[in-house]
């Protein structure tokens, strides 16, 4: 067998950003499904506590562009394939911080595959995002749309993607590149879900309020050419992106070569939809108000993944507003509900 490992081997993966949102959601199926998981993660923004408490697997805590730790991973461990979704992902902050996005995420991520390279580990499934094509041309967006991304975590992310292909070609190691759109709700069995701080997403911002732990949700804009005015994302369970890492590293165990594919649910909803799904399911008012448009905002982002579907057999479960709504509010009440 190639790398010398033995059956029981092939299943140990290191997760980077395993103490994350979608990183953590992502462990929980991975074990359920009999593979052997270590999460490395800075903790910067991920949670000790979901990893200790809820997926209770080995956390390794340092940084990406620590390389004698990596080796030191690989040298103790006989790692298969690496899941990596440990990356700064605030817009914002990475037009102000520029330096700080391409340092972790294009600097680390350079020292991971380097540090896998090094230790005979050659496949690896990488979070991308929608944000690589900036303002597209075409809807839905489909992974030969041109990548033309407007803000430096979209570039950091390109950037990766292009490293990943041209170490193909260079030293064969495959990649599958998933390209993400929204990330939305919560494990159905409410253990694992979103809880980024500062927050700045729109559904969980929605929920706050519905909590009482803010006010009112503001409407970044709602004179965009759509239908209502307001935005439009599409928005996939955080369940179906889990189940889509786990087809796609099984592609690449079964010796697949690299890929990449868009994971979105083909369903575009408005920012007033997500809004007025949200106070039918907490049967909550609500309050909201309409403020400026927030810069580098798309009118409408909803993506095709005809090919994740064809290629890797993926089905998404949860695909209407209201399930993944009310998975993040079972979520969201479990973790903030004694607020106040
Ligand atoms: N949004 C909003 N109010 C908020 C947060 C977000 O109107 O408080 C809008 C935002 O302009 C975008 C959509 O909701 O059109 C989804 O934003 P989010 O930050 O959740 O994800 P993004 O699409 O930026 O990755």
């Amino acid at each position: 067998m190639v790398w010398g490992m033995t059956e029981k081997d092939k299943r140990t993966i290191l997760v980077s950003g395993g103490a994350g949102y979608i990183g953590s959601n992502c462990v929980k199926e991975l074990l359920s499904r009999g593979y052997e998981i270590i999460i490395l993660d800075n903790l910067v923004y991920g949670h000790r506590e979901l990893v200790d408490e809820v997926l209770k697997v080995k956390l390794i805590v340092g940084e990406l562009q620590d390389r004698a730790l990596l080796d030191s991973v690989f040298a103790n461990h006989s790692i298969a394939a690496v899941i990596h979704f440990a990356a700064y992902a605030y817009v914002g902050e990475s037009v102000s911080d520029p330096a700080k996005y391409y340092r972790n995420n294009v600097l680390g991520t350079l020292t991971l595959l380097e540090a896998m390279l090094a230790a005979n580990v050659n496949k690896i499934v990488f979070s991308s995002t929608c944000a690589t094509y900036g303002i597209p041309e075409n809807i839905p967006i489909t992974e030969e749309e041109k990548q033309n991304p407007i803000n430096p975590y979209g570039r950091s992310k390109l950037m990766v993607e292009n490293i990943l292909q041209d170490f193909d070609v260079a030293y064969q190691l495959k990649s599958v590149i998933f390209r993400y759109f929204n990330a939305a709700g919560a494990d159905p069995d409410g253990q694992l879900g979103e809880d980024h701080n500062p927050e700045t997403h729109l559904i969980p911002l929605v929920l706050d309020a519905a909590l009482g732990r803010r006010d009112s949700i503001s409407i970044y804009g709602a004179d965009y050419p759509t239908a209502d005015g307001t935005c439009i994302r599409d928005y996939i369970h955080v369940s179906d992106l889990a189940d889509a890492h786990v087809l796609g590293l099984e592609y690449l165990l079964n010796g697949g070569n690299s890929n990449i594919f868009n994971l979105g649910n083909g369903n575009g909803y408005s920012v007033l939809e997500v809004i007025e799904t949200a106070r039918a399911v907490t049967a909550k008012a609500i309050k909201s108000r309409v403020c400026q448009r927030r810069a580098g905002d798309p009118p409408s982002l909803v993506g095709s993944s005809a090919k994740a579907r064809k290629v890797l057999n993926w089905q998404p479960r949860y695909y209407d507003l209201r399930t993944i709504i009310e998975h993040a509010w079972v979520w969201h009440q479990h973790r903030h509900g004694n607020f106040r």
